[in-house]
């Protein structure tokens, strides 16, 4: 039994785990990774002498999936959890409190965004429930036409998309309700008669669970650990250019014949693998969209002045280039007694004039002189890491859901073959992991019927 898996992030590195876990030591498992390391977005660096994540540097810690892989890899006195401190929102050249109560940023009341938008919009909002709302079972638009209709722009600009541009790096204009807020659309399905009626009913219940885990060391350990466990053959800096069914299985260049594979690349890359085999999925793959984003790593003199809270998020339009910044040592206890202050800025939003052309000096620049902006202390980086994202977050356009469920139609009778990634279930590092583990139960499957 020989399976390959293409692509060494979360999702491959996932897949192949479950497969020996289910196959036991006989399986032959390649893993190949077109760069000359894995974990993919996942990525711990170095700074001022410490590991510090690049990439994803957290996991929403209400879903199972890191914790309960962490414990299965006995790794789990690495899982960590916020201070519980809250992000500000920069908006109008000055800071506010991120709003309580809402949806990824949309209030369930005025109150939630009291200070943070105008009068006018006060009372839209707090009319938005006398005025009818159109909404049939199955409707799907962005985010702001649907907020920006209903509670106005500002709610939008100011709310909404800071919170979308961090899981996204995309704008509510670009990112379709359904995908991003599936228990909001449920709830207009279910007939709710007007916004403040559907945020109400798809608020999450109140949990004493951390909103957000990390892990002490940074992602570099699950990816260890992931490698450990998985025992799978890694060729690093090879890439995936061919696949063909043949009588018996797939080959796959340039690993050659193997009896399964399974495809854990971005949506292109998938796209690209699967022209010849599935065109209607390499048509459906090639209309999902990516963001490019780039994370500037600072160690700070432990002493600077920085506020009491977990970052600071920009709202759209403010002249600031940074979209925002994690104050990782406000956020993170086990990272609150390094002798640094760590912050991350992050850069890129999609559609936007794209950062990754830009030299590290200037990302470090700006980086430094919008921290001064926001916080209005002094910045005096004692070093600086700059990691570039290009392509690294898909887009869920209005539509996106209905395109997966296509896709996975497109590709049902396509044997001992499976799709793992972030363009399809969700772009956190949990439903990621989630995909892996689905994309090597679908493989399991089909093997045992041969
Ligand atoms: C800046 C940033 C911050 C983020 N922060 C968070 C966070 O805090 N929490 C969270 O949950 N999520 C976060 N995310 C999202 C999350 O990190 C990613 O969605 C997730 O890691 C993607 O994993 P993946 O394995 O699906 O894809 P990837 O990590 O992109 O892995 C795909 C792999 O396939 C390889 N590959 C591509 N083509 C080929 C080929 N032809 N042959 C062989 N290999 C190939 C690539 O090199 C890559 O290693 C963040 C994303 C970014 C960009």
């Amino acid at each position: 039994m020989r399976i390959a898996v293409v692509g060494g992030g979360i999702s491959g590195l996932v897949a192949a785990y479950r497969l020996r876990q289910a196959l036991g030591s006989a399986a032959d498992l390649v893993l190949i990774e077109r760069r000359a390391r894995i974990g993919g977005i996942l990525r711990t660096g170095e700074l001022a002498g410490d590991p510090v994540d690049l990439g994803a540097e957290a996991f929403v810690g209400r879903r199972p999936e890191i914790p309960s892989l962490m414990r299965e890899l006995g790794i789990e006195d690495q899982l960590v959890y916020p201070a519980g401190r809250r992000p500000l929102i920069w908006s109008g050249g000055t800071s506010h409190p991120l709003p309580e109560g809402t949806l990824m940023g949309i209030p369930a009341s005025p109150e939630a965004v009291t200070g943070l938008v105008d009068a006018d919009t006060l009372t839209r909002i707090a009319t938005e429930p006398q005025r009818p709302l159109h909404w049939s079972p199955g409707d799907d638009i962005s985010v702001a036409a649907l907020v920006g209709d209903r509670f106005g722009e500002q709610v939008v600009h100011r709310s909404v998309d800071p919170l979308l541009g961090g899981v996204y790096a995309g704008l509510a204009n670009t990112i379709g309700v359904r995908a991003a807020l599936p228990t909001l659309a449920a709830a207009l399905d279910g007939g709710a008669p007007s916004l403040t009626a559907a945020i109400a009913t798809a608020l999450p219940a109140p949990s004493t669970t951390p909103v957000f885990g990390g892990i002490r060391d940074g992602y570099g350990v699950l990816l260890e650990a992931l490698r450990t466990a998985a025992d799978v053959k890694i060729e690093t800096e090879t890439t995936a250019t061919e696949l063909r069914r043949t009588p018996t299985g797939w080959h796959l260049n340039p690993v050659g014949p193997v009896d399964a594979v399974i495809l854990a690349t971005p949506a292109p890359v998938t796209a690209s693998l699967l022209a010849e085999i599935a065109p209607a999925a390499t048509e459906l793959l090639t209309g999902i969209e990516l963001a490019s984003s780039a994370v500037v790593a600072m160690a700070l003199p432990a002493d600077t002045d920085l506020p009491e809270n977990s970052g600071i998020l920009v709202a759209t339009g403010e002249p600031l280039r940074a979209k925002a910044f994690t104050l990782s040592s406000r956020k993170w206890p086990h990272l609150a007694s390094r002798d640094v202050a760590l912050v991350r800025a992050s850069f890129g939003r999609y559609g936007a004039a794209t950062p990754l052309t830009w030299s590290d000096e200037e990302l470090i620049a700006a980086a430094r002189e919008d921290l001064v902006t926001v916080t209005s202390a002094t910045i005096h980086p004692l070093q600086a890491v700059v990691q570039r994202w290009p392509g690294g977050l898909p887009q869920y356009a209005p539509g996106h859901t209905t395109r997966i469920a296509d896709l996975r139609s497109a590709t049902a009778d396509l044997p001992a073959l499976a799709l793992a990634g972030s363009y399809l279930d969700g772009v956190g590092v949990p439903a990621c992991a989630a995909t892996g583990t689905a994309a090597a139960a679908r493989i399991l499957d089909d093997l045992s019927h041969r």
